[in-house]
């Protein structure tokens, strides 16, 4: 059952979350949810923070909308989960059997889920475990989990996995790149992909609203940014002045990774006219965006973050692997006291 009938399940207010797999669908035991981070913050802020609150605010709108679909945010998350049963026109035709462990790489905003237990909720990360299950369509990209790095990481890693594929596209020899929210899961990401792109005579400058964070230490003393600037980007001009003094050039690419409204105009405002910005944060607003660079006559081109990019999941996970010391830090942050086994 979907409400309103006709439209696609992302679009749809409700989805029929029933515990069955027709036969082009996978149906998986859920083991916990990656809540988005923008959703993730407005939840935590409407609960201020108490975690039992928060468990009966997700298990509440799962249960009127039959998936985590933040009517707040309009965004969701992912799942990590083991696939219990998989649909008999799909068996021969992917690479997945029952019992093994997936990632969802597809939004909660379209995914049918059920819960049935809170078990922990941890606001530092944005996690919550539950016992329930969920449902991947035929068209829903998944990614097995690897060996080499916990679960935990891969969840927090893979739900940002659009960023730095799309980073690695967009960012060229030479460039600059500013890098908004970039002490965060996705911000670091965009960094580091930033500099594998820019190489030695590109500039990559990160921006958040502290630089002396664990996050911000990482990349300045592992050279994946030139400079961290501490700006709050809700307050355009300032952030402005405070990017411009570090790169007065202005930045060919900004990618913006915050989990804050209101901060389109901090991004248009440090791009240089013809630049690009890559707006993968959930909360951009389509109508700021617009007009907010019509209003200060900048000529920039915007792309909308679309979360999926070819081979994502994979490129995400060998950046792991291919920078130690951001393993490291993501290891520290979110491997939590009881892992995902
Ligand atoms: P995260 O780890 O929570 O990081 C958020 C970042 O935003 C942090 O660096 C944070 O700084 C920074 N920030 C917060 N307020 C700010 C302000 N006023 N000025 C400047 N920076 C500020 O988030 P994430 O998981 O990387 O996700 C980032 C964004 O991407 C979120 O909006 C999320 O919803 C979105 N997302 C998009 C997709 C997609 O498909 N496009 C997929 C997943 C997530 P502090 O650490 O100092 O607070």
């Amino acid at each position: 059952m979907l409400e309103p009938v006709g439209v696609l399940p992302q679009s749809a207010w409700r989805l029929d979350a029933t515990a069955v797999a027709y036969e082009n669908e996978i149906l998986c035991d859920v083991d916990a949810l990656n809540i988005d981070s923008a959703s993730f913050r407005q939840i935590a802020g409407a609960c201020d923070g108490d975690p039992s609150r928060i468990a009966a605010n997700v298990i509440a709108l799962v249960a009127e909308r039959g998936k985590q679909h933040n009517p707040a945010t309009g965004s969701g998350g992912m799942f990590i989960g083991r696939v219990r049963t998989i649909g008999a026109a799909l068996r021969e035709r992917i690479d997945l059997r029952e019992g093994d462990r997936i990632a969802s790489l597809v939004s909660l905003t379209l995914t049918p889920l059920h819960i049935d237990e809170v078990l922990r909720v941890d606001p530092a990360c944005g996690r919550i475990w539950i016992r329930g299950s969920a449902v991947l369509f035929a068209s829903g990209t998944y990614a097995i989990l690897p060996d080499d790095i916990p679960a935990d990481v891969a969840l927090a890693v893979l739900d940002v996995a659009g960023a730095p594929a799309q980073v690695r596209r967009l960012a060229t020899l030479g460039a600059t790149v500013a890098v908004f929210g970039a002490d965060g899961k996705s911000g670091i990401l965009a960094c580091v992909a930033a500099r594998e792109r820019v190489g030695p005579s590109g500039r990559v400058v990160g921006i958040a609203p502290d630089a002396a964070t664990a996050g911000a230490r990482l990349l300045l003393d592992h050279g994946y940014v030139d400079a961290f600037v501490a700006a709050d980007a809700r307050e355009p001009l300032a952030a402005f002045e405070s990017v411009a003094s570090t790169l007065p050039e202005l930045a060919d690419l900004t990618i913006s990774c915050v989990n804050v409204p209101g901060t389109e105009l901090a991004s248009i405002l440090c791009t240089r006219d013809a630049g690009t910005i890559y707006f993968f944060s959930m909360c951009t607003s389509f109508t700021a965006a617009a007009l907010g660079a019509e209003g200060v006559g900048k000529d920039v081109t915007m792309i909308v973050g679309n979360g999926y990019a070819k081979d994502h999941a994979a490129i995400a996970l060998q950046m792991l692997r291919d920078h130690p010391p951001v393993l490291a830090y993501f290891l520290d942050r979110f491997v939590s006291p009881s892992p995902i086994a």
